[in-house]
This record gives structure tokens, sequence and C-alpha cells, in this order.
């Protein structure tokens, strides 16, 4: 029962320590009847869109402290297939909430098929007029990573002045419009002209710079916040951060929603000035979007009217099909990537 495909999934070859490099994946397939059991609740979905996330690269470490602290940082194994959010379309199903041809969104993986056991973690998906990819990104995870993290963990108020690291980037770019849309004044930093340029002239950011030509962190800083930072939304970590925590005013406070440059060098660990941290009384939080559910429907349909308004801009790089996975995956590291990276494995 069941047509019978050829799946082609994405693995790693073995452990990754470092920064990732296309030649640590491999393309696999593997013969996957489109049956489920009835019963069984087992879904199998062909997979649509998927997103690529820095946090995976955790994932593959041999060893890293983030393996046991929630359910879906747990370590992927060497030929594994590995899970990953996204949209696609339901093939066949053993579970009683959901038929064939329904979307879904969730957990599924980086290959052409899923096979979502107890189809756990899966939600159907009412696309509500936008496309699917917008699932995926703004409407996604890291929409709200980017909307919970900024309003629930930063509290701005109006007027506030609020800096962001990797400004164009999936997370990055959401913070920094949802700063400006409240009223607050917002700097990014990223790390290419066309990058700065794209914040300053298509986002609505006060201003933003190139890190990578800086060479004083602190005093680039103290050049675009001469008046201080209330505010520091942290995606890279180690020098950012440090150099942020010098400029912070007091009562400041620092989201911590990511330390990529920690992924790649577990040597770049920041080393804050303590005596800022208590004197100038600064809140340094880190937080998982998987955390903030109880903001989902505030954002989703604040976002939805943004959309629908014209009044943020959807930043999305999309790659096509499964054999782009690796060099999407190993992109973020090296800053390839404009805005949220999806790769686009089928079309609907
Ligand atoms: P992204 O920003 O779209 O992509 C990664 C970007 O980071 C790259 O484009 C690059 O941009 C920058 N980057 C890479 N290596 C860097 C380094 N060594 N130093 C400084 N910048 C570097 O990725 P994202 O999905 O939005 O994630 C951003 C951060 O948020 C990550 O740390 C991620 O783990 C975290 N995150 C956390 C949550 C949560 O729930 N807490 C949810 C989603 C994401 P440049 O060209 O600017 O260098």
């Amino acid at each position: 029962m069941g047509m019978e495909v050829i799946n082609k999934y994405v693995t790693i070859k073995t452990h990754i320590d470092g920064a990732p490099q296309d030649s640590d994946f491999e393309l696999k397939t593997a013969a996957l009847r489109l049956w489920a059991e009835p019963g069984s609740n087992d879904v199998i979905v062909k997979n649509l869109h998927v997103s690529i996330d820095p946090y995976q690269l955790n994932r593959m470490k041999s060893y890293s402290s983030s393996h046991r602290a929630i359910n879906f940082a747990v370590p992927i194994s060497p030929g594994m297939d590995i899970d990953a959010y996204g949209v696609g379309r339901v093939v066949a199903s053993g579970h009683p909430e959901f038929e064939e041809d329904d979307l879904v969104v969730g957990l599924i993986s980086w290959g052409e098929y899923s096979v979502v056991k107890g189809g756990n973690m899966l939600r159907k998906l009412d696309p509500m007029g936008f496309p699917l990819s917008n699932h995926v990104g703004i409407l996604g995870f890291s929409g709200l990573a980017a909307h919970g993290g900024f309003f629930q963990v930063c509290k701005p108020k109006k007027g506030e002045k609020v800096f962001v690291s990797a400004a164009s980037g999936s997370v990055g770019n959401l913070v920094g419009q949802y700063a400006k849309l409240f009223g607050c004044y917002v700097v990014g930093c990223a790390g290419s002209k066309q990058k700065v340029n794209l914040l300053k002239e298509k986002l609505g950011f006060d201003d933003a710079f190139n890190y990578k030509e800086e060479t004083d962190l602190k005093s680039t800083l103290k050049r675009y916040f001469p008046d201080g930072i209330d505010i520091y939304f942290d995606n890279v970590g180690a020098e950012m951060l440090e150099a942020a925590v010098a400029n912070m005013n007091i009562f400041g406070r620092v989201a911590v929603c990511g330390v990529i440059s920690q992924y790649t060098d577990s040597g770049k660990r920041a080393a804050p000035d303590m005596l800022d941290i208590v004197y100038k009384r600064i809140t340094i939080q880190g937080f998982l979007a998987a955390d903030l559910m109880n903001g989902y429907t505030d954002f989703i349909s604040t976002t939805q009217d943004y959309l629908n308004d014209g009044k943020i801009q959807v930043i999305e790089d999309i790659s096509q099909g499964v054999e782009s996975i690796p060099s999407a995956f190993v992109g973020l590291f090296r800053g390839d990537n404009v805005g949220k990276k999806i790769v686009k494995i089928a079309d609907e």
C-alpha cells in the first residue's frame, strides 16, 4: 500500500566542532513507502520549505552544554536525518488530526519527505493568504524570537535606544523593524556594505554599520550611541556583547537571543565588565522562543496586520532543492544569507 519513493535527505558525516563545511555533510537516499499504519499516529509529509538555523550547529557538536537544555536541542548523530522547522504537505497519515493534502508546519526534516512519528510537533497550517515561506520565517520561530525577545524580554519604552547585532539576519531584521514601529531609536550592525544599506534604506533603521570594518567596537558604539544604549538585542556574543555592555545606560537590558560567534569557536566567550553590570544595574537575560508562547497570539496578529498594511518588510533568502541545504547552512556562519535562510524543497 502507498507509493514507494526514493527519499533524498541530508545528514552529517561526523560531529562538527568548529565552523561547518560542505564536506561535513552528505546527501543520502532511502526508499520510503508513502503509507502510514492506521492508528500509528505517524504522518508522512512531503517537505516544501525548510528552515536553516544556526542552533543546529550546536546539535551537531560532539559535546555541547545545550544538548541537555531543551528537547529540540538534542544532539544529532552522524547518519541520522536532521529534524528542522518547516512547512509541508501530508501525503499519508495514521493520525486522526491529519489528512492527506493537509498543509502542516512544525518539525519536519532536511530531506524531501519526513516521517513525523506520532505527528509530534506538527500542526495544520492555514496560510492566511501569505506565501508558505513566510510561515517558516517571519510568521514562524524567527518572528516569535524577534517579537517575544524584544517585547517580553527587553521590555522597551518608546524613545529608548536599541542596538541589534546580526541585524540583517532573520531574527535581527525583524527586531529592528518591530523596534522602529514601536517608536525606538535603532542602530544595527552587519557584516557587509550591502547589508548596512539594506538596514538603512529599506528597513528604516536609524543607522547601521559594518562591524568588520571596525577595530575598536567600544568606541564604535560610543559614536553611534553618544547617549548610551538602553537595549541590546544580542545575536552574536563575544566582543560585541562586551562593547555593548560598556556602552549601556543604567537599568539597561540585554536580551541574549544567540551567540553565533561562539557556535563556531568555543573560545569566543564574552567577558563583560561585571562592574558595569552592578553599578549600571544591567539585566542580561537569555531566552528561547519556545518559552515565549504566551505572547504567540499577540505576535501573530500584530505581524499579520503589519504585513497586510505593508509596514513590515519580509526579507527572505531562499535556495532551491534539498542538495542546497549544506551550502545554505554553512553560509549562515560566513554571512552569506540576507534575511531568513530557507531551502525550498518542492513546489506546492
Ligand atoms: P541569521 O542572523 O539570519 O544568520 C546568521 C548571521 O549571523 C549571518 O548572516 C552573519 O551575518 C552573522 N554571523 C555569522 N557568524 C558571525 C560571527 N562569527 N560574528 C558575528 N556575526 C556572525 O540567523 P538567525 O536565525 O536570525 O539567528 C540569529 C541568532 O539568533 C543566532 O545566534 C541564533 O542562534 C539565534 N536564535 C535564537 C532563537 C531563540 O529562541 N533564542 C531563535 C532563533 C535564532 P553578518 O554578515 O552580519 O555577519
